[in-house]
């Protein structure tokens, strides 16, 4: 017999030379984390965290992890099975009208992660003779929901109305159209335009749909997202997506509507029809988290405040950041191996914040992508960009003027 010659599973990143350069920082094991926005790393000890989602600092939250633990006594760790046979819990249903009162809606349904929630929303509501249009940056699940439900897809430049406006102008005349943004865009930071959306979609007889998985928390004066950002009444949006995994501490997705749409998306949706349910813990620990955002409204106030203090921060500094409008701050620094250079100097002095490389980002565009959470002192903060700015400055990468030449 012929030698087997094994298949080439080559990564879109030079992984191998990344570890040998010591430039690469996924995948590190957390070990634990500790009181004010810190983790303990593996190999690297307590490093301030400058790269969570952690948005209102709620992970750990005694009341929470109260909550999973009488879950896990009460029902144990699992559920056996799909939603609509055995495994729909009194604590699901509880999960799903609480995330339906704090987003204004009729109903809402529970997913198994974020990701299953946008892919399989999209195919289930959408197919052959739909138009879909989607903001050039919106998220890989958005994407991969719009090539399964096999309806027509086009991007609009992103978040340009006027670009939108000739989308709906060219979109087929019969047939559903809908509109999918990312609320808060994952890798920029920045706000998606909701009021043009909404007025063309009114316009152009479309439907809204947004993913808030990093505006919920974070957006509006009590965190409940992109409408009350923009002072817009709840109907504003059709279709609400938002994960559990980020400024709540468990994990999973979930969408909010219509009680007709969620419905239909209970009998229809594969992804949660063919899915087990979200295990007691989680479902649990997110509900506790939703009734604290609304018990302990000075969290949003507080990371509010971390959002304008960084932005100024960063605008007082040499580092080639993004404007502040979440969050989430992109420091751009070009190459990715600049990127991971600048990251690997951060991790070094202390500071947990990693470099997101293309082809996640377009290419010559790798970023730091920082984000600040209710958790942060101010110090914090400043030794963050005092870090970044030390090592930027090092390394000649990531400054508003670049250096001539770039150190290793
Ligand atoms: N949408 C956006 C904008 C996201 O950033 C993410 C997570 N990276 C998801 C959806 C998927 O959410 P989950 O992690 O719950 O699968």
């Amino acid at each position: 017999m012929s030698e087997r010659k094994p298949p080439a599973w080559t990564p879109s990143w030079p992984v191998a030379e990344g570890r040998d350069r010591d430039l690469y920082f996924y995948l590190q094991p957390t070990e634990g984390y500790a009181a004010g926005a810190r983790a303990r790393v593996a190999g690297a000890g307590e490093m301030l965290m400058l790269g969570s989602y952690s948005y209102l600092g709620l992970n750990g939250h005694p009341r929470i992890t109260h909550a999973a633990h009488e879950a896990i006594e009460r029902y144990g760790t699992g559920t056996h099975g799909v939603r609509l046979l055995a495994g729909t819990l009194d604590l699901h249903k509880a999960l799903e009208s609480k995330i339906a009162s704090f987003k204004g809606t009729e109903d809402a349904l529970v997913f198994s992660s974020g990701y299953l929630a946008n892919v399989s929303v999209i195919a289930c509501l959408f197919g052959r003779g739909d138009t879909i249009i989607c903001d050039k940056l919106d998220h890989a699940s958005i994407v991969d929901g719009c090539a399964l439900s096999g309806a027509d897809f086009v991007y609009f430049r992103h978040n340009d109305p006027g670009h939108l406006e000739t989308r709906l102008k060219a979109a087929r005349p019969s047939g559903k159209r809908v509109v999918i943004v990312d609320a808060v865009f994952s890798m920029d930071g920045d706000v998606a335009p909701l009021p043009e959306i909404v007025g063309l979609c009114r316009r152009y007889d479309g439907l809204v749909m947004t993913d808030e998985a990093h505006s919920i928390g974070v957006l509006g004066a009590t965190g409940r997202g992109i409408e009350e950002h923009f002072g817009f009444p709840s109907d504003a949006v059709d279709i609400k997506i938002g994960t559990l995994s980020k400024a709540i501490p468990s994990v999973g997705g979930y969408v909010a509507g219509s009680r007709a749409m969620c419905d239909f998306l209970a009998h229809q949706a594969r992804g949660f029809i063919y899915s087990g349910a979200l295990p007691p813990p989680q479902t649990a620990a997110a509900l506790a988290a939703f009734e604290l955002i609304l018990a302990e409204p000075e969290r949003v106030k507080r990371l509010h405040a971390n959002m304008r203090a960084f932005a100024g921060l960063l605008a007082d500094s040499p580092l080639d950041a993004r404007r502040g409008e979440s969050a989430i701050f992109p420091i751009v620094c070009g190459d990715d191996w600049d990127g991971w250079k600048l990251a690997r100097y951060c991790q070094k002095n202390g500071l947990y914040v990693q470099c997101i490389p293309h082809p996640v980002v377009p290419k010559g565009s790798a970023r730091l992508r920082a984000s600040v959470t209710s958790e942060h002192s101010e110090t914090d903060l400043r030794q963050a960009v005092d870090i970044i700015t030390r090592g930027a400055a090092e390394l000649g990468v990531a400054l508003r003027v670049k250096r001539p030449e770039a150190a290793e």
